[in-house]
């Protein structure tokens, strides 16, 4: 499958069970997965979700947001335990024209993304079990590239 490295978004090819091998970019060496959340933007979004095979899932929030702030640990954690997850963070109050994109009405948001089509959505701060029982829901729930 087809991973985009969050450094320069490269195409990488990985096959699926190396996705858990802790997979480097073949053009900058960056890990691929590197476990943490990434962050996308108006420059890098586009290209790097209609790359992407794998599911993304994005955390819309912005520094005066106290949920937000109370939930980016949780995120944070959860993405440790999915190396088949793209965890990606969008500031909306740098990236204005994202947040109208997503039609954001309250932070934080989580959308979750099959290249460019939104399979799922919710609003509000959730703590790690919460985020993780929502996201194997919608893991299952869907049919992925
Ligand atoms: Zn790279």
């Amino acid at each position: 499958m087809i991973v985009v490295c969050p450094a320069c978004l490269a195409k990488n090819r990985v096959p699926q069970e190396q996705l858990e091998a802790n997979p480097t970019c073949g053009q900058c060496k960056e890990a691929l997965i590197p476990l943490v959340p990434i962050e996308l933007n108006e420059k890098n979004f586009s290209q790097f979700i209609q790359n992407s095979d794998l599911p993304i899932l994005i955390d819309l929030w912005a520094e005066w947001c106290n949920p937000c702030k109370m939930m980016a640990p949780h995120f944070q954690e959860l993405a440790q335990h999915y190396p088949n997850v793209v965890f990606a963070k969008i500031d909306t109050e740098n990236n204005p024209r994202l947040s109208q994109a997503f039609n954001i009405r309250s932070i934080p948001t989580l959308v979750l993304m099959n290249k460019t089509t939104e399979v799922a959505r919710v609003s509000g701060a959730m703590r790690s079990q919460q985020l993780k029982q929502w996201l194997d829901q919608q893991l299952a729930a869907n049919t992925w590239s």
